[in-house]
């Protein structure tokens, strides 16, 4: 809360919370999870971003709790994002430790990498959203400078409700898809923790569709995946950014409002008109930093953001 990274704290007696720093991140830290298995094995739960800082800082961690990279057994992410993927690939090649990923994201991944952003492929994003020309500075060159995920290939494929290979835990994945397509959320009951990566967090409301298009709406996913968390009310959630929590479900409560009045407002602009196209219903919308000084990527994210809350007004009855 202090807005500063924090030291390594233990959050169990076998479970620990390491702050990993973001150097190109708009958040200062990701938080990785160590837990230490009955056998003295340890699993990572989010290695961090990919830098050499980070390595020395999860290297000297290791050892700080009395324990060697000979000693790690495997690795999960819970979403691609390179906050929480990134260093997966470097830990693994260390160690052998297996890296598993909820199918949809190894699908979402292997999606990314067969078709990148090109400046082509934005151009007709753009075309689809309606931008105009004047407007298009700084957005085609999106392609060549937003920050990407690297392919990685998991050892593991995870499903929803599987309990995770980790001698003396429970720990349970929660499929929660919405901030991307197969985001996960880990939970442990003998513990009370829930780990939810960015699904839930503590004060911010994340991004939705964040890891490609898809065949559903990323919001209608995302709604039933914070009712579906919400049940558990008492764990102590271990958040992927900020600070560890009580209180899930009046979080879960205020993520969903935030997300259904910008609905709510979508749905508002669309009744005052006939048919808008997205930018222009981006235009009639309030942004915290204004429209007109959102640049480049936050341009390109407030758009697609806009497309979704129109696409699930649209399959939506409104609320009086
Ligand atoms: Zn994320």
């Amino acid at each position: 809360m202090a807005d500063t990274v924090p030291v390594i704290e233990r959050v169990r007696d076998d479970v620990w919370s390491l702050a990993m720093p973001m150097p190109r991140g708009h958040l200062p830290y990701s938080l990785l999870s160590l837990l230490r298995d009955r056998d003295g094995g340890l699993h990572i739960v989010d290695p961090g971003w990919d830098t050499d800082e980070n390595w020395t800082r999860f290297v000297d961690a290791v050892a700080g709790i009395g324990a060697s990279l000979t000693d790690i057994r495997s690795l999960v992410s819970t979403h691609l994002h390179p906050d929480h993927l990134g260093m997966a690939e470097r830990i693994r090649a260390a160690t052998g430790a297996p890296l598993q990923l909820h199918a949809a994201e190894q699908d979402a991944l292997d999606a990314q990498e067969k078709n990148p952003w090109t400046d082509e492929s934005v151009a007709r994003q753009l075309d689809d959203w309606g931008v105009p020309v004047e407007r298009r500075d700084g957005l085609t060159g999106f392609a060549s400078n937003a920050p990407t995920s690297r392919w990685v290939t998991a050892d593991r494929l995870v499903a929803d409700g599987e309990r995770l290979d980790i001698p003396g835990f429970d720990l349970i994945v929660e499929w929660t898809p919405g901030h991307t397509p197969g985001s996960i959320c880990l939970r442990d009951d003998a513990r009370g923790i829930l780990l939810t990566g960015d699904h839930v967090l503590p004060t911010m409301h994340a991004g939705l569709g964040l890891g490609g298009a898809t065949a559903n709406n990323a919001l209608a996913d995302y709604l039933g995946a914070l009712e579906r968390v919400s049940a558990f009310a008492d764990h102590e959630v271990l958040p992927g950014h900020g600070y560890r929590f009580t209180g899930l479900a009046e979080r879960t409560h205020a993520h969903a409002e935030h997300h259904r009045r910008r609905t709510s407002e979508v749905r508002a602009v669309l009744a005052g008109h006939g048919e808008l196209s997205t930018w222009e219903i981006a235009t009639r919308l309030s942004w915290t930093a204004g429209w007109e000084n959102l640049r480049g990527f936050f341009v390109f994210s407030a758009l697609s953001q806009t497309a979704m809350h129109r696409d699930y007004a649209r399959g939506t009855p409104g609320v009086e």
